[in-house]
């Protein structure tokens, strides 16, 4: 007699939805990005406790047709693939069609959206994965997505959730990078009432750098601006004067999207060696933008890790990008110095 079982669908959503769903920020990221792969200017994040007890993200975007609600919270559910072939062309930041469903597993979700084609907006209300209500709403253009007592039901999940001020920077730190990583969106944080983040959305990625970090930081920043073998870089470096103590403001994107890249930090790294004392790390906000088929997103559920099919050439533009802009950036200052 064999001891293997098929886990029932309830218990394989709640693993399914922890891979997903670590913590508050995971839900806050999914959510926003969400908003923008629906083509929202604004987007608003609300949370309270640490985002524990309560998650709010309303953006302006196309809304939801009612048709299409209750499937948008199943599992690989999503209108952004619709074939293998666009596997290889992702330019959304979700494909996976895994978040609404994830997050609606292990909270309690409430929903209310409306598109620009349909007169009532709809709301839906759905507890542990669970339907509950779905009805008639008036209600803006676009999506509000409420998410109350995360791990609710998962009391093992819960109990790694670190103090709520521990999960709200978690949160803000994900927001810092949607917002540098998407200058074109206003995005506002209210956390716990007060606003701690309003990104202007002018599509200037010198304004959001500025939102993020301030007027000191900003002030000092030089400009990075390459192209080299089809890899495009632009951005912001520190002075090598205002090197840091650690990594915590190195800040690289790639199509959009937040990244790790070890590749990319070094390059970085030795693109300043020389000019900043040792110890002490360089701070960027750094785009990269090269061929969606040149880089794997499909990695890990939260994708902060890509793959490139070749690391050299994102090596070489950040290198070569960050040398030039440091002899640019620096020439006037060198020139100046007394002898
Ligand atoms: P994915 O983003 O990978 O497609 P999700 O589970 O995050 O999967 O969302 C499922 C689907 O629900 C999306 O493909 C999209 O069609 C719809 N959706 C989710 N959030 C929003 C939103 N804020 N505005 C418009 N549509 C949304
Ligand atoms: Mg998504």
């Amino acid at each position: 007699m064999g001891i293997i079982n098929v886990l029932d669908k309830h218990v394989a959503e709640l693993i399914a939805a922890g891979e997903v769903v670590e913590r508050p920020a995971s839900v806050i990221k999914e959510l926003v990005e969400n908003a923008i792969d629906a083509g929202a200017s604004a987007v608003t994040v609300e949370i309270k406790n640490g985002g524990i007890t309560y998650m709010r993200v309303t953006d302006n975007g196309s809304g939801i047709f009612r048709d299409d609600v209750a499937v948008s919270f199943l599992r690989h559910a999503t209108s952004k693939v619709h074939s293998q072939d666009d596997l290889d062309t992702i330019s959304t930041l979700g494909f996976r069609g895994e978040a609404l469903a994830s997050i609606a597993a292990v909270s309690h979700v409430e929903l209310l959206t409306r598109t620009q084609d349909e007169l009532a907006g709809t709301r839906y209300v759905i507890d542990g994965g669970v339907e509950q209500i779905c009805e008639d709403a008036g209600c803006a253009q676009g999506t509000t997505i409420v998410v109350r007592d995360l791990f609710y039901n998962t009391p093992a999940r819960m109990k790694f959730l670190k103090k709520d001020v521990v999960e709200a920077n978690a949160i803000a730190a994900i927001l810092d990078r949607i917002a540098l990583s998407h200058p074109e969106v206003s995005l506002r944080f209210l956390r716990d009432s007060r606003e701690a983040l309003h990104s202007p959305g002018d599509g200037k990625l010198k304004s959001a750098v500025y939102a993020v970090y301030g007027r000191e930081f900003t002030s000092g920043l030089i400009p990075v601006d390459y192209e080299l073998n089809g890899v495009k870089l632009w951005g912001f470096i520190s002075k090598p004067s205002a090197a840091r103590p650690n990594r915590s403001m190195q800040q690289f994107f790639i199509n959009g999207r937040y990244i790790k890249s070890r590749t990319a930090m070094v390059a970085l790294e030795e693109a300043f060696k020389g000019s900043i004392m040792v110890g002490k790390v360089p701070a960027c906000v750094l785009h990269l933008k090269i061929a969606f088929q040149a880089v794997d997103v499909n990695v890990h559920p939260t994708k902060i890790e890509v793959r490139f099919m070749n690391e050299k050439p994102i090596f070489d533009a950040v290198y070569h990008g960050v040398k030039t802009a440091l002899n640019q950036g620096d020439t006037p200052n060198v020139l100046s110095l007394p002898k």
